[in-house]
């Protein structure tokens, strides 16, 4: 494949919320190529395992932009009948991180050349949505795959269970297992939005076809001004974006405790020590004999 982008390219991530015609639709433009990274080097995933893992980033990324409290958080779930199994992605304000269950998992390019994002992720399966919006309910929705490429699933979700119908567009270009640019870009008319001006959106969103290799080296700025010309684009917010880990040691604590005093006791008999690994970053955090006991007899106390 001759790929004219640089490795070297390193303009920031960053999310843009973008309104058209005073409000009528709304855009989320957003480039990931370094939070895409980020979670190259944590999983070391095979190129198609990155390329599937990017787009789901991204994806959770705009639903977790558009909540606004800073305790909700929203957790994508996909799970297709490919060689990918379960993908866990979190999103919480601008920050995502993902769990793949299989990230070395690999298959041969399509005959188009391009990494086969479907056949690893399956083609038939569920794409899930769980909001947690700080209430005793979290939202749950759920969709059948379109087709695993992630980018259509997500318009799905949009479509079936948000009754919103929209435009998705998510791509990562991936060259000789680097992620050299990784974007996406959801168009979201709102209710009343006449026919005329969705006519106009679709025909646009053939500029969106290759997402990944028009954010690479261009401004954010520069393509939406071009692509929305004539549909006065108006620049609502800027924010970074980031792939980062929230966990934490006391976190870890809970989860032991949630073993059960009697599974924690048995633990400490027999291995004499807890290793935990956070299948987010993962990072591992060795909890001693020591350590164990003091956290039982807290327990036990409470
Ligand atoms: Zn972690």
């Amino acid at each position: 494949m001759n790929d004219p982008v640089s490795p070297l390219i390193n303009l920031p991530d960053e999310m843009l919320h973008i309104s058209l015609l005073d409000g009528l639709v709304r855009v989320l433009f957003c480039r990931t190529t370094q939070a895409s990274r980020t979670m190259a080097d944590i999983h070391l995933p095979s190129p198609v395992a990155l390329a599937a893992c990017s787009r789901i980033m991204t994806g959770t990324l705009m639903l977790s932009v558009m909540m606004k409290g800073d305790n909700e958080s929203v957790t994508v779930t996909v799970a297709g009948n490919g060689p990918a199994g379960k993908i866990t992605c979190v999103g919480n304000g601008n920050r995502v991180k993902i769990s793949p269950e299989n990230p070395q998992a690999d298959l041969p390019l399509k005959t188009d050349g391009h990494l086969d994002v479907g056949g690893y992720i399956g083609h038939t399966g569920r794409l899930t949505v769980i909001k947690d919006l700080g209430l005793k309910e979290p939202y749950i929705g759920q969709v059948a795959l379109a087709s695993g490429e992630i980018g259509e699933d997500f318009a799905r979700y949009y479509t079936v269970s948000e009754q919103k119908p929209s435009l998705v567009a998510l791509g990562a270009l991936v060259h000789e297992g680097t992620c050299l640019s990784s974007g996406g870009i959801l168009v979201q008319p709102m209710p009343g939005c006449p026919d005329s001006v969705i006519e106009q959106l679709e025909i646009r969103s053939m500029f969106f076809s290759a997402i990944s290799r028009e954010v690479a080296d261009m401004s954010l700025d520069d393509l939406y001004t071009r692509w929305f010309d004539g549909l006065d684009p108006v620049l609502l917010e800027r924010e970074p974006v980031v792939c980062q880990c929230d966990c934490s040691r006391s976190r870890m604590e809970r989860a032991l405790l949630s073993m059960g005093k009697t599974e924690l006791k048995q633990l400490i008999e027999e291995d004499g020590k807890a290793e935990l690994t956070c299948h987010f970053c993962r990072k591992t955090r060795l909890f001693t004999r020591e350590q164990l006991e003091e956290l039982l007899k807290n327990a036990t106390r409470s």
